[in-house]
């Protein structure tokens, strides 16, 4: 089977198989969902798993080593300003390999922008899973900062966290 193959019989599965009802549900009546998820794009992070939430619970922002850069804080911007969403939490996870990458110096190409704003959160750290956190964490503040005088939403909270890839476990800041 072919890769697009394996997807369109993933999706005839998930039509047939899945929610249809909360589907035709959130169609109509529209997402409101009740947190914001910044977080990395490891397939192994999946944040409708880890918190087990379905169809128009979560706002997810995906995207390698949980960067943080205009298209993002719009994506927020919209969540909390528009969908009233009241909580953004940004999630990193152990063994991150753009974290990793970072640390050790490689990342060519357009993954240099990506490991190059990880090197400008994590200093002097070398130590990978403190990296995580000081990288999450100056997502956090960044977020803080950003929407800080925004008038709908300068008091939006934002919590930071880190994911365990063997245990599950999500470890709040
Ligand atoms: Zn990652």
């Amino acid at each position: 089977m072919d890769v697009q193959n394996r997807l369109a019989a993933g999706n005839r599965h998930y039509v047939l198989e899945g929610n249809a009802a909360l589907r035709q549900e959130t169609a109509k009546n529209g997402q409101h969902p009740y947190a914001i998820v910044v977080c990395c794009s490891d397939s192994r992070v999946i944040p409708e798993e880890i918190f087990s939430a379905s169809l128009g619970e979560l706002f997810v922002i995906r995207v390698a080593g949980n960067v943080l850069d205009r298209h993002q804080l719009g994506s927020i911007e919209y969540a909390a300003a528009h969908l009233h969403v009241k909580l953004v939490v940004v999630m990193g996870h152990s063994d991150c390999g753009a974290v990793n990458a970072a640390l050790h110096g490689e990342g060519s190409g357009f993954i240099s922008y990506i490991t190059e704003d990880i090197l400008k959160t994590i200093g002097e750290e070398r130590d990978p899973g403190k990296a995580a956190r000081l990288h999450v964490q100056s997502g956090v503040e960044r977020i803080r900062r950003e929407f800080a005088d925004h008038e709908e939403i300068g008091s939006i909270e934002v919590r930071g966290a880190v994911y365990e890839l063997a245990s599950g476990k999500v470890t709040w800041l």
